[in-house]
């Protein structure tokens, strides 16, 4: 029988639920921070860290079976995976978010300014939607800061309490996006039996939950 692969992130905010649910669904392995693999001993199954960034084209290539990242992520990247399972952790959504002193109030007002992010797809769908032609400026990280700066006029970011703007002095106004984790798999995989026993154990734990 062949061995499964799962993608989790490796350190970050997924990281500990996606370790935590799969050791709720009856699987032993060591959380060993410096492997990148982890073998289940009562299982059939691998368990892969990588960077959050990753897991997506993974499980689209074939390199792992399913994995467990942000929709956010899976949406940036543009891959063809299949969504199995809301996992009802890592809950966030994606604002666009203007400083407070700023004149901008509503989406037509972002019209020919700047909005950085690390979400360019994502952001650049959305706004051809609304009709807005902003400058979109991809940047790597601290996109907070980029209007104090004077790098752009807005930002496109991830909030989940909305702390990280307000101490940035910024305000949201436009819902991008509202992502969670979830489990993702590929269509056609050579292990559906296995596949579906773990969606199986999964969804077990989720319901216990409830
Ligand atoms: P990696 O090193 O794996 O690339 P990262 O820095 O890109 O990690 P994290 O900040 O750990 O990513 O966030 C992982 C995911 O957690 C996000 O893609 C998102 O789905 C979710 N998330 C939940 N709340 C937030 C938040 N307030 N800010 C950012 N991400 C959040
Ligand atoms: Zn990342």
């Amino acid at each position: 029988m062949k061995t499964l692969k799962i993608a989790i992130q490796k350190s970050g905010r997924l990281n500990e639920k996606s370790v935590e649910l799969l050791k709720n669904c009856g699987l032993n392995f060591e959380n060993y921070k410096s492997s990148l693999i982890s073998p289940v001993s009562n299982f059939p199954l691998e368990i892969l860290f990588l960077r959050d960034d990753d897991i997506p084209e993974y499980v689209q290539d074939g390199i792992a079976d399913l994995g467990i990242v942000g929709e956010n992520v899976i949406q940036e990247t543009e891959v063809e995976v299949s969504y199995l399972q809301k996992l009802g952790f890592g809950k966030c959504s994606l604002k666009i978010a203007v400083p407070n002193n700023n004149s901008i109030n509503t989406l037509e007002e972002l019209n020919g300014k700047a909005v950085a992010t690390t979400y360019p797809v994502i952001l650049g769908k959305y706004l051809k939607e609304k009709g807005i032609t902003s400058d979109i400026r991809t940047i790597s990280g601290s996109v907070e800061i980029s209007p104090g700066l004077g790098l752009s006029d807005a930002i496109c970011d991830l909030v989940s309490t909305g702390g990280t703007l307000k101490s940035n002095g910024l305000k949201p106004f436009a819902d991008v996006m509202s992502s969670e984790a979830v489990l993702i798999g590929r269509k056609g995989s050579e292990n559906e039996d296995l596949v579906q026993e773990l969606i199986q154990r999964v969804q077990s734990v989720l319901r216990a939950k409830e």
